[in-house]
């Protein structure tokens, strides 16, 4: 009996030890699936924190956004020197607009958030909508039912440089950027013609409508792809003295006005007769017959991979969209057309901000520096959430590759082609480019620069559409931009 009862007992014990074991088990269980399901909503929440969710919040077509934009006031714009450029305002019916108190003038730096987003505004679009308030001030704007203030962003860009290249522009079709060639801060960039985003939504079809030939929209600055004419000639020149050491010094040539090539001919401008130019001439005046010379002596392949260092056939790296500069180079080229490359003509198609961007390596001892827009983020009380620092492309040229270069473009400024561009506040250095676009001769004017030629702290580049020569009516513009700069110590000294 007593083993019986022990035995019950014991059955007992084991009975309820193994419903325990089983109880537990099944605690644990749930424990592990809701374990592993926390841990993969906490490893995916990360992921989306911390790689997913800028690009996902910078699509402009999602809706998570408008979700964000629900318990975040959109952070404001800024520029550099600390201007209000874009801000939000809450309306009487809760919705937030938009407000650009420059209206065109910044429209293309910065973009729009209505009808989608582009430039400044699709780029940090997650960090305008992020708020770095503190925590505390999170939670009681939660518990009010209020929005919390997003972060604003600091450009890089000068409000009062970008006012005046706008206004130099007048009712000019091109663009202008300045940069600081040792940082790759973009301080001003222009598009024209503008569009005013403050009347967005009103103007959009007649904007968008085929009858508008001006493509308002469109940033010529980072995707107008124009033929860059003479201001080719620079990287012509590069790989001309890479490839020939020493001897390219000795190049001469003579220039009765008219290359002629198996039945084909390329006259400088105007017919004119250089006579014996070698490089430091042909490129002062802008010889189109010793830039053929140098075209056709070239190694085609080597000449391409070069312009590809420098960014042709690629995205820019830069944070709003652009249009890979072309040429189509290659070594099945005909003769012709590596002529016609020689002097940016033919196939080869670039943006403004390349063209600024290779001016401002020489200027900089040939180092490319990243173009940059951002200057920081802030919170709304003005304090530093990050802080962009210039970061270094590549080296492209050597050091005495970049002088040699620079004090050629010295010398269009002080003796050729470049004159109307010197400035009454220092040395400028640059180069003309004539572009012709039409069998008719329609010329894009072209120039491209940096000032003080010894001690760069600006590189200024402008395209004027279909006005004329480079020499004639785009050096002035940039004279202006030059003289506001240098008088206005605007722009890093190197
Ligand atoms: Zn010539």
């Amino acid at each position: 009996m007593i083993e019986g009862e022990n035995l019950t007992k014991e059955e007992r014990l084991q009975t309820e030890k193994h419903q325990r074991r089983k109880k537990n088990r099944s605690i644990y269980g749930m424990m592990a699936v809701f374990g592993l399901f926390f841990a993969g909503m906490a490893a995916y929440y990360l992921y989306f924190l911390v790689f997913a969710s800028p690009t996902t919040m910078n699509n402009s077509y999602n809706t998570r956004i408008s979700s964000q934009s629900t318990t975040v006031s959109r952070g404001s714009i800024l520029s550099n020197d600390k201007e209000l450029l874009a801000y939000s305002m809450e309306q009487e019916d809760g919705t937030e607009k938009r407000y650009y108190p420059y209206g065109a003038v910044f429209a293309h730096p910065i973009g729009y958030s209505q009808m989608g987003t582009t430039e400044l505004e699709n780029s940090y679009n997650y960090s305008m909508l992020t708020s770095s308030v503190p925590i505390w001030e999170q939670i009681y704007n939660d518990i009010m039912g209020e929005k919390n203030p997003g972060n604003s962003i600091c450009t890089t860009l000068n409000a009062g440089l970008q006012r005046f290249c706008y206004d130099v522009l007048g009712e000019q079709k091109g663009a202008v950027v300045v940069m600081e060639p040792s940082t790759g801060r973009i301080l001003a960039m222009v598009s024209k013609p503008s569009y005013d985003p403050n009347n967005l939504v009103a103007d959009w079809d007649a904007l968008i409508s085929e009858e508008n030939k001006d493509a308002n929209l469109l940033n010529r600055a980072t995707q107008g792809l124009y033929p860059p004419g003479s201001t080719f000639k620079l990287l012509t020149e590069l790989a001309y003295i890479r490839e020939n050491g020493e001897t390219w010094q000795a190049l001469r040539y003579t220039c009765n006005g008219t290359f002629a090539y198996n039945g084909l001919t390329l006259d400088c401008h105007d017919g004119h007769a250089h006579g014996e130019v070698d490089v430091r001439y042909g490129l002062a005046y802008s010889c189109n017959g010793i830039h053929a010379t140098m075209g056709l002596a070239l190694d085609r392949k080597d000449w391409l991979d070069m312009c590809q260092q420098f960014l042709f056939q690629q995205k820019l790296p830069i944070e709003i969209v652009n249009t890979p500069s072309t040429i189509s180079l290659n070594e099945e080229s005909s003769d012709w057309e590596t002529i016609l490359t020689s002097i940016g003509q033919g196939t080869v198609l670039e943006t403004p901000l390349l063209n600024c961007m290779i001016t401002s390596t020489i200027a900089n001892g040939g180092v490319m520096m990243k173009p940059q827009l951002l200057d920081r983020i802030v919170n709304v009380e003005g304090k530093l959430v990050q802080q962009i620092e210039p970061q270094e492309y590549a080296t492209l040229m050597s050091v005495p590759e970049a002088t040699t270069l620079g004090a050629f473009m010295r010398s269009v400024v002080s003796e050729g082609t470049g004159g109307g561009a010197e400035s009454e506040y220092g040395a400028v250095a640059g180069k003309t480019g004539s572009a012709e676009f039409t069998q008719a001769g329609d010329m894009h004017a072209w120039f491209t620069g940096f000032a003080p030629a010894e001690n760069p702290k600006v590189a200024v580049t402008v395209i004027l559409e279909g006005a004329g020569t480079g020499g004639d009516v785009a050096a002035p513009v940039a004279k202006q931009i030059f003289d506001y700069c240098l008088s206005h110590e605007i722009g890093t000294v190197q």
